[in-house]
């Protein structure tokens, strides 16, 4: 059934809870109603209204949606929640989402995908919750079905996956010393169709490139008096964008050096750089890589179709990712990281497979799988008449392909988030050969580390190992704004950092 907004009472508290859970169905708020008897009278077509309220013995939470039915006559249903606590606010919302979920299920006949009432980037956070307080995996799994309606899969692979990194999430004591840092190098050698990162292609005027690296070098300069400061221990380093290797040698080689000699120490155990695309990389790159210490990188060829890597503006083709790869492997980068994309314009099930059977014959130590996304200011977004995404079911079964397919190689999940806008409202999910895991994208995901950033639009997250909440600042996206702001910048994570280690000062 056709239903696109909703409205509620004026005094529903529970505003935000049902704007997520309706979002979930794409139903959109159309504001609230001054009471609810003329709302029932007047009630637009293709609108719903939702009320909730608590029993009477305030231990269940009802909620009552009414619309208008095929017939055009109005029709109500009423969903009565197990019985809870209801004096914890977390409670009653989870409480009106399930109720909510169901209903709208019933009356759209939609299926909004696996994930039942969860929204959130990161759904393994909540296993860890469980974890922490003592269950067990089957137990967390049961509660991710029964109180959240994963379905049994995707309760199964995040629960996988926590128990996969628990030995890498920090202790409270370690989480005051122990940090990542993250450098962002903005440019890529041309945009690709679904990019929404800030990255520009590399400027032909060399001033630019110049303020760049001078602000970069005065940032990396800047988070080593932090590091110092506050008696710090850098256990991971990972070079991002962009696409990093799209800097010139010369520039290349002089970012690597300052930043190996800035901040590896005898404890970091991984040195990534995302590498990214075959058209930014050659042997002098690669060699440049070996010097500085690098253990990580990637060759993310998206697809290993032709036609698909034209389609989405990739300069390359399959033959150069082989050729790259094996270049890589001839230095001795030790640890080789591939990304695909599935749900890419014009691709289904028989290309994902074939992508894969070519990925499997190439031996990569981690394989990233993505769910196409349409991101907001992505060229994707702008044509999707043109480009629109796989039904749900196609990229479910893409998604399937890849997930027996990076098990076949003996690979295993490790990490998993997910996005806004996501093909089939999906996840991402990186594999790895055992032994082998980023650790750094663990802790970025399970947010249990303190990460300072460095370069355009880096992020700084500072984590409170007590409570495991984080505070975030950011450095600006537009790279002549981080130029010529950097003091500014800089002074607030400064302060950020300030804040969470103040007790050690
Ligand atoms: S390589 Fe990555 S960051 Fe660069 S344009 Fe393509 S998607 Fe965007």
């Amino acid at each position: 059934m056709k239903i696109n907004r909703y409205i509620y009472p004026q005094d529903d508290f529970l505003t935000d809870i049902v704007r997520d859970a309706m979002a979930l169905f794409s139903i959109v708020s159309a504001g609230f109603a001054a009471d609810q008897l003329s709302a029932v009278e007047c009630l637009p077509q293709e609108t719903v209204l939702v009320c909730n309220r608590l029993d009477a013995d305030k231990q269940r939470v009802v909620t009552e949606v009414v619309f208008h039915g095929e017939s055009g006559e109005l029709e109500s249903r009423e969903e009565v929640s197990p019985a809870a606590d209801l004096l914890e606010l977390p409670e009653v919302n989870r409480l009106v989402r399930l109720n909510l979920l169901v209903l709208c299920r019933e009356f759209t006949g939609r299926n909004p995908g696996p994930w039942g009432i969860l929204r959130g980037v990161r759904p393994t956070k909540l296993v860890h919750k469980l974890m922490d307080k003592g269950l067990n995996a089957a137990d967390a799994c049961a509660q991710l079905e029964e109180k959240y309606a994963l379905t049994a899969a995707k309760a199964g692979l995040i629960t996988e996956i926590a128990l996969r990194q628990r030995p890498f999430l920090l202790s409270a004591t370690q989480a005051m010393n122990l940090i990542s840092v993250y450098i962002a190098v903005p440019f890529c050698p041309s945009r690709c169709l679904y990019c929404s990162f800030p990255a520009q292609v590399l400027p032909e005027d060399n001033t630019i490139l110049q303020a760049f690296m001078t602000t970069m070098q005065e940032d990396i300069k800047a988070a080593r008096g932090l590091i110092d400061r506050y008696g710090l221990i850098v256990q991971t380093i990972y070079i991002g964008g962009g696409t990093p290797t799209s800097l010139p040698i010369a520039q290349f080689d002089q970012l690597l050096t300052m930043v190996a000699e800035t901040f590896y120490g005898p404890e970091t155990i991984e040195f990534t750089v995302e590498a990214g695309r075959p058209d930014s990389i050659d042997e002098h790159k690669i060699m440049a890589m070996r010097r500085a210490g690098v253990t990580r990188t990637s060759i993310n060829p998206q697809t290993m179709q032709e036609k698909t890597l034209k389609l989405i503006g990739r300069s390359h083709t399959v033959q150069d990712i082989i050729v790259t790869l094996e270049k890589m492997r001839y230095f001795g980068i030790p640890i080789i990281n591939m990304d695909i994309i599935v749900g890419l314009p014009g691709e289904g099930e028989r290309e994902i497979a074939d992508t894969l059977d070519q990925i499997a014959g190439l031996s990569p130590d981690n394989l990233t799988v993505h769910t196409l996304a349409v991101k907001k200011g992505s060229q994707l977004q702008e044509n999707q008449d043109r480009f629109p995404l796989p039904h749900q079911d196609v990229a479910t079964a893409m998604l399937d392909i890849a997930e027996s397919s990076a098990r076949g190689m003996g690979m295993e999940p490790y990490y998993l988030y997910r996005q806004k806008y996501m093909a089939g409202n999906l996840e991402n999910v990186g594999y790895t050969s055992p032994g082998r895991e980023c650790i750094y994208n663990i802790q970025i995901i399970e947010a249990r580390q303190t990460i300072l950033g460095v370069g355009p639009a880096a992020a700084t997250k500072a984590v409170n190992g007590l409570d495991w909440r984080f505070t975030s600042c950011y450095h600006p996206k537009d790279l002549a704004t981080y130029c010529k702001n950097i003091v500014t910048y800089l002074a607030r994570r400064d302060e950020l950092l300030a804040r969470l280690f103040e007790a050690e000062v």
